[in-house]
């Protein structure tokens, strides 16, 4: 700055000052993470110092990741000679500006978002971002590491993928987009898929070939249920492939795989790692609403990366992208069973609020309850908050145990810890009933449900999360329908827009 002389003439040197203030300005709202060292050619880096073969292994565990020094478990000769070696580089956590900061680690520069706290290595005060400090804290002295060394080698293997169904038509269509889009890289792709359409095994045609090519590939999703329920498959479908599954509280913490499923928060330890990135319910929470997300996923696909993005219930962003061209895309309209997608029903209820008060579904809901079409199925009852799940568990599970014989009602939210068992045991018909919040809304699918929402009209149901949350209704073969009912003390906007989408769909997958 103060080499600018504004009053005088202007210099070369102030033109090429003034050019990077413009290139800076610019990569500030617009990331390109340039600052990310790239991987070197093996060839490189046993021109610049010789790195011991046995380091190469490192390459798998940290090409692609941006740590701190304690996420790197080296001992303390291995991980000088590494630096030595320049098999790490050091970035500054944390960009300054003249006009703010951006945090490298989550893409933060809200002012707010940053505090200063005093620092005992340098005895002053430093600058740290809030917003990611639940990964441990980064000070602005503290750098990032980034992998620089040779880049990881993955096997060179014919036929990687064993899974042996079939592909619907509408479901071959997808697929072949999608290997496209993936074999020929730098490119976007948006599935636009409905509930139940199969989208996972639209994308095992076109992981495998990426495999195949010794690519690296990773698949997020908002969901640490879905990253659990998708592991297992995918160990099936590709028997001999590393296969790595990240999310809060996995026991697999180094994230080595060629192929890579994870949430999408665990990409806020990724920088350049990904051939090809396929990011599920590119619409959920919290994706759509925390700008970190959409920043990691970025930075975590290599800048030459193919990117598809799966989703049942886009957002008017994306649709707006769709209608303007900007975005490829794909239809898939239908079920992989090809039954059409349950309609919802409302049942109105002048009492809901009363009821919801004494904890209990409003009175239609046992009236329903009595006439159910098909009795056996079990039950999922979404309420609009956590308080309520626990609380009706308590007041309902008696009456529904004695009246209509379903004897296992539990509840589920997000902070539950027994969370997971809780799916497990309903997926495995342990459990009768499951009253949830919007957690279980999408990505977990159970062969025979009926679902009621309660109190359909909170502003916790949106348009999307009412498509979702119909669409875990009907999703096998053996009972492709399900009831669904939306039980509101009057119509709302959302409500009536996700019926329509619904109808909307079936229409259209009616004509393929
Ligand atoms: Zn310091
Ligand atoms: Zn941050």
């Amino acid at each position: 700055m103060s080499r600018l002389n504004l009053a005088g003439h202007q210099s070369w040197k102030e033109l090429v000052f003034i050019f990077h203030l413009f290139t800076s300005i610019q990569s500030y709202f617009h990331p390109t993470f340039d600052w990310i060292p790239s991987t070197n050619k093996p060839s490189e880096v046993a021109s610049k110092k010789e790195i011991p073969e046995k380091y190469f292994v490192h390459a798998k565990r940290f090409a692609g990741k941006l740590l701190l020094k304690e996420e790197i478990p080296l001992d303390a000769s291995e991980w000088s000679e590494l630096l030595h070696a320049r098999a790490f580089e050091a970035v500054n956590s944390i960009e300054g500006h003249w006009w703010g900061w951006r945090c490298r680690r989550c893409g933060n520069k809200l002012r707010r978002q940053f505090a200063n706290i005093p620092c005992a290595r340098c005895n002053e005060t430093h600058l740290y971002c809030r917003n990611c400090v639940g990964m441990g804290r980064v000070l602005q002295c503290q750098p990032l590491y980034v992998w620089t060394g040779s880049p990881p080698e993955w096997p060179v293997q014919e036929n990687v993928c064993r899974w042996e169904g079939q592909l619907t038509n509408a479901q071959r269509h997808a697929s072949d987009r999608i290997k496209e889009v993936m074999e020929a890289g730098n490119g976007e792709l948006l599935i636009w898929a409905v509930c139940g359409a199969g989208k996972t095994e639209m994308l095992f045609e076109g992981i495998g070939s990426s495999l195949e090519a010794g690519k690296r590939v990773c698949l997020a999703t908002p969901r640490a249920d879905v990253v659990r329920e998708l592991l297992p498959r995918f160990k099936q479908a590709f028997p001999d492939v590393s296969i790595s599954g990240l999310y809060g509280g996995s026991e697999d913490k180094t994230g080595d795989g060629q192929l890579v499923l994870a949430t999408t928060h665990q990409l806020l330890r990724f920088a350049r790692a990904f051939d090809v990135l396929i990011i599920d319910e590119i619409d959920a929470f919290p994706y759509h609403k925390d700008p970190s997300l959409p920043f990691a996923a970025a930075r975590a696909a290599k800048k030459e990366a193919a990117r598809v993005y799966l989703t049942a219930t886009p957002r008017k962003e994306e649709r707006r992208r769709i209608d303007s061209g900007q975005l490829e895309s794909a239809f898939v309209p239908v079920r992989f069973h090809g039954h059409p997608l349950p309609v919802p029903r409302f049942m109105l209820s002048n009492r809901m609020k009363k009821s919801l008060r004494q904890n209990l579904p409003p009175d239609n809901f046992f009236e329903w309850l009595k006439h159910r079409q098909q009795p056996n199925r079990q039950l999922l009852i979404f309420v609009p908050h956590v308080e309520l799940a626990g609380k009706m568990e308590k007041a309902i599970g008696l009456v529904l145990n004695n009246q209509f014989g379903l004897s296992a009602v539990s509840s589920v939210h997000a902070a539950d810890e027994d969370r997971e068992e809780k799916v497990r045991q309903f997926r495995n018909k342990q459990l009768n009933v499951l009253i949830t919040t919007t957690i279980l809304e999408r990505g977990v699918t159970f062969p025979s449900v009926d679902v009621a929402v309660l109190d359909a009209g909170h502003s916790v149901f949106d348009e999307a999360a009412l498509v979702q949350i119909a669409g875990r209704a009907g999703r096998s073969p053996d009972d492709p329908d399900g009831e669904v009912l939306f039980f509101h003390a009057g119509k709302t906007n959302a409500m009536v827009a996700s019926v329509r989408s619904i109808q909307a769909m079936n229409k259209r997958a009616v004509r393929i």
